[in-house]
């Protein structure tokens, strides 16, 4: 019954939604990569027809643990 609704990517603004994969964790999708206004719950992350945020984010690396040095 719930719909996920889009965010703003803390980082670079862009619309996205976060989805559950198959290993149950959540990821940060494109919103463009998903019909509609809103996903279901229920709906699993694709890799096929969605598009995670991690592949075009330009600011992923903050995302991610800091690996300087
Ligand atoms: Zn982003």
């Amino acid at each position: 019954m719930t719909t996920t609704t889009p965010v703003a990517c803390k980082s670079c603004g862009a619309k996205i939604i976060f989805m559950r994969t198959n290993s149950g964790k959540y990821i940060p999708v494109n919103f463009d990569s998903v019909v509609g206004s809103g996903i279901p719950s229920y709906e699993i992350f694709n890799s096929k027809k969605h598009t995670s945020h991690f592949a075009t984010c330009p600011y992923v690396a903050t995302h991610r643990k800091k690996r300087e040095n």
